[in-house]
């Protein structure tokens, strides 16, 4: 994944105009809102997945503890991954809707951003960050799919949706075509994927935070 604080991203065209709406929100609290990832395709995903699956690049447990993938049989691996990483195909970032933000202004010089916990809580350069979203969010047209633990995808106060164009893609995604696209692809560990792929979906593409109901405007 690109973690560049200045890096150029691209987002659906109906979540642009809200993304700088929020952008401007933000910047009045003092808060320079930077997306250090927006959109990824499937083959950006792919990438990912198989770089955790051999073991190329780092894979954290629940607790943000390395694991060691060589260890693991199939289906922990796939586990594994999925705590921090979306399945190729069943990424929210495909739909172009969602935004991992920081806060641009709050960065220590040098710093490499990690987009873990930590950095959102107290003492961490994007508490400030992590306490706006947290008040100012809902009403300027985002949620945040990945608030709590719900046993899926790790909590990730960092991931923005903006909620109304990812409701629409939400509610195409179909577990069929999830099948297909991943039967179709390259990915490492498929066979033991599509073995259990109803139950995945479930946990770990379903299981998501809402969005608080909006309030409705007075009708008179
Ligand atoms: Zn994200």
């Amino acid at each position: 994944m690109e973690l560049e604080p200045g890096g150029r991203h691209a987002c659906h065209a109906a979540a642009w105009p809200v993304w700088q709406a929020l952008v401007a929100a933000a910047a009045e609290a003092g808060i320079e809102l930077a997306a250090v990832s927006a959109y990824r395709g499937f083959a950006q995903q792919e990438v990912i997945w198989n770089a955790k699956w051999r073991g190329e690049r780092a894979v954290l447990n629940r607790a943000g503890e390395p694991v060691e993938m060589a260890q693991m049989n199939a289906a922990e691996r796939v586990a594994a991954i999925l705590a921090w990483s979306a399945l190729p195909g069943a990424s929210r970032h495909h739909w172009g809707t969602e935004f991992d933000v920081i806060d641009r202004a709050a960065l220590p010089s040098g710093y490499a951003v990690q987009l873990v916990p930590a950095e959102y809580a107290a003492g961490g350069p994007f508490a400030k960050l992590g306490r706006w979203l947290d008040e100012n969010l809902h009403g300027l047209g985002f949620h945040r799919p990945y608030r709590r633990d719900l046993g899926g995808v790790a909590p990730e106060p960092w991931h923005l949706s903006c909620t109304t164009v990812a409701g629409e893609a939400s509610r195409r995604l179909r577990l069929a075509h999830l099948h297909e696209a991943i039967a179709g692809s390259a990915m490492e560990g498929r066979a033991a994927v599509l073995a259990e792929l109803p139950a995945l979906y479930e946990r770990y593409v379903r299981r998501v935070d809402r969005p608080p109901p909006l309030r409705k405007r007075p009708t008179k």
